[in-house]
């Protein structure tokens, strides 16, 4: 599977929003959509392009979808499918799928500076879910699942090391943290109001279904 090297600012800049790639530094004044000189699309001549067709502005709302959460178009056509299939709004169970990706659940229980951050760890086997040892990063979670830290010193001092930069991590309702044992809790399933990104998920179903 191909993986995005390039400068993540970028992706930001493209979508003229904080998708949040780099973990602290995108709290701090250096991120590029905080500071007016560098807050403008990528690009030669990007100050040219002006409104866009009705095809563009619905492109643009998928990338940031995927952008956001680090997905490649295979694996968001497979969850768009998914979505087809269930029985709610379409839109809204594609974002609480991509909502409850392990990978995403790492990063917003504190546990991983960034989802890339998170993607890498799993990876390495640093977490468990409900005991056993993962290293799939687009693993979703279920209510009731419990994600841990792996036993090693090398784990939890990785994990701890996160949260002490992170201070109080700001959870949401569809989960739950023991900052003691490093252990979260799925609660609920998440909903199109714990996306954090603005996004117009009718325009991404309208170009999926095409
Ligand atoms: Fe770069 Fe993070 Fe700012 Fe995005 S939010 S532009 S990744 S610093």
């Amino acid at each position: 599977m191909g993986r995005y090297v390039g400068p993540k600012c970028r992706q930001c800049r493209r979508e003229g929003l904080k998708l949040m790639l780099k973990g602290a530094r995108c709290e701090t004044a250096k991120c590029p959509i905080e500071r007016q000189w560098r807050n403008f699309p990528p690009g030669q001549h990007s100050w040219r392009r002006g409104r866009g067709s009705e095809y563009s502005l619905r492109l643009r709302e998928k990338q940031k979808v995927k952008r956001y959460y680090g997905v490649y178009e295979s694996q968001f056509m497979k969850y768009f499918g998914e979505a087809v299939k269930g029985t709610g709004n379409t839109g809204a169970t594609l974002l609480s799928m991509l909502e409850r990706r392990l990978d995403n659940v790492i990063y917003k229980l504190g546990l991983a500076p960034s989802r890339a951050g998170a993607r890498v760890a799993i990876a390495h086997g640093h977490f468990h879910v409900n005991g056993r040892r993962t290293s799939v990063p687009g693993y979703l979670v279920r209510v009731g699942d419990k994600i841990t830290v792996r036993d090693s010193e090398k784990s939890r001092k990785l994990v701890r090391g996160h949260l002490e930069e992170l201070g109080e991590p700001h959870l949401q309702n569809w989960m739950k943290l023991d900052m003691v044992k490093l252990e979260g809790e799925i609660v609920a399933v998440p909903t199109r109001e714990d996306v954090m990104i603005p996004v117009e998920e009718n325009r991404i179903v309208e170009l999926c279904s095409r």
